[in-house]
């Protein structure tokens, strides 16, 4: 399959990566929009939250486990953050691999509505 974040997982792409267990790869985006832009991505494949079946679905409780220890350990989990999952075409996700965006280090703007 041909997907950039399945081969950052996979090591065939490099990776700035912040956190890695059996089930999860983070890394820093390659093109950060805060002083802090972590993506959060499943090792195993899924284009996006529609894919996810319900016996899969502690994946999705585990990536913002992950996301905490994450906020915790480079120290923005107290002044706060935005976590962001793009979903298909409306929702801007350029990247057919399940990701969660992660935004922290300075006022982030509201959203566009
Ligand atoms: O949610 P969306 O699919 O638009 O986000 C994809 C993200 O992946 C972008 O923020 C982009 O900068 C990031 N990216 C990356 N490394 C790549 C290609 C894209 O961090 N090699």
């Amino acid at each position: 399959m041909d997907c950039l974040f399945c081969k950052i997982i996979a090591g065939e792409i490099p990776g700035d990566i912040v956190y890695e267990d059996d089930k999860v790869l983070a890394f820093n985006d390659i093109n950060p929009v805060a002083p802090y832009h972590i993506l959060v991505v499943p090792k195993k494949h899924y284009e996006s939250i529609l894919d996810v079946n319900a016996e899969d679905m502690d994946i999705i409780a585990h990536i913002h486990k992950v996301i905490n220890i994450i906020a915790n350990e480079k120290g923005f989990a107290q002044n706060g953050f935005r976590i962001i999952n793009n979903c298909g075409a409306d929702g801007g996700q350029e990247v057919k691999h399940i990701h969660f965006h992660v935004l922290a280090g300075k006022k982030l703007p509201m959203y566009e509505k």
